[in-house]
């Protein structure tokens, strides 16, 4: 078995997890970047610049909102690497409309990447973990799933309940050395920010003390302590990063 340390960034081609997967590469890791628009651009970019730092990657095309898809790509990974060190849950989508305008589809296409993608993941490669007697899983929740936004129920219960899927599983797995814990960002430049209009991005700027916008490199940083060694006795957190936004 590898030396290496082998670690799954899900949704890494852009954004927040292209930042956490860049933020992890050095020699001596391997980095598994997952995402899944079947334009390869972007995740072959994120390859690249890992590569650039000096460790091993591989792109994994999948949709893990897929149960039997998702099994089947962390089988072959566990085939070829034999482990998974540190899972980064990470991928995730807006489909934001008011409540009362909102479609069945919004409702279950969120929940189903959002929330239902990072059990298929976790459960996928948490046995693995639990042999080893040692692991990192990091899930990034949102602000929005502790104090909820208009125009976000689909996203705020999806990302509420990765807030208490993370709380659940740490408890299962601490007698195992596995660490696992949500990472919780406000208002971050990436594209999934871009699209909204400059002045619901004025009227979220107001309610942030810090006076910006975070980085997608400032919540990587956070991330990386999370699957450091240094956090070996956190578990079961929820870690803010947001400017102040919520306290
Ligand atoms: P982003 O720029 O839109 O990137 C989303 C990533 O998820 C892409 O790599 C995308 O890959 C991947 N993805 C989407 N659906 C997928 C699926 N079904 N299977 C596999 N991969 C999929 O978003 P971001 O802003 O970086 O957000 C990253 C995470 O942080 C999300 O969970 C988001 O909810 C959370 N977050 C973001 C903010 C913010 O302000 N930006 C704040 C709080 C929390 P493809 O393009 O290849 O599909």
């Amino acid at each position: 078995m590898t030396d290496e340390k082998i670690i799954l960034v899900t949704g890494a081609s852009r954004g927040i997890g292209r930042a956490i997967a860049l933020r992890l590469a050095r020699p001596g890791a391997v980095l598994l970047l997952n995402h899944y628009d079947p334009e390869p651009a972007a995740a072959e970019q994120t390859l690249e610049e890992v590569q650039a730092r000096g460790a091993n990657g591989k792109i994994l095309y999948f949709n893990v909102a897929e149960f039997q898809e998702t099994q089947a790509r962390v089988e072959e990974i566990l085939k070829e690497f034999g482990r998974v060190d540190v899972l980064v849950n990470n991928a995730g989508i807006t489909r934001d409309t008011l409540l009362m305008r909102m479609k069945e589809a919004d409702w279950d296409l969120v929940l189903q990447v959002n929330l239902k993608g990072v059990f298929n993941c976790t459960q996928a490669i948490l046995r693995s973990m639990i042999k080893n007697r040692s692991g990192k899983i990091v899930n990034i929740t949102s602000v929005v799933g502790a104090i909820g936004n208009a125009g976000q129920a689909n996203y705020a219960a999806s990302k509420a309940g990765v807030i208490g899927f993370t709380k659940s599983v740490a408890k299962e797995a601490a007698g195992r050395g596995i660490n696992v814990n949500a990472v919780a960002p406000g208002f971050i430049d990436t594209e999934m920010t871009a699209v909204l209009s400059e002045a619901v991005r004025q009227e979220f700027l107001k309610s942030i003390p810090l006076g910006r916008s975070g980085r997608p490199e400032e919540v990587a940083e956070l991330v990386a302590f999370l699957v450091s060694e240094a956090s070996e006795y956190i578990t079961g957190q929820v870690i803010h990063i947001n400017g102040g936004l919520y306290m």
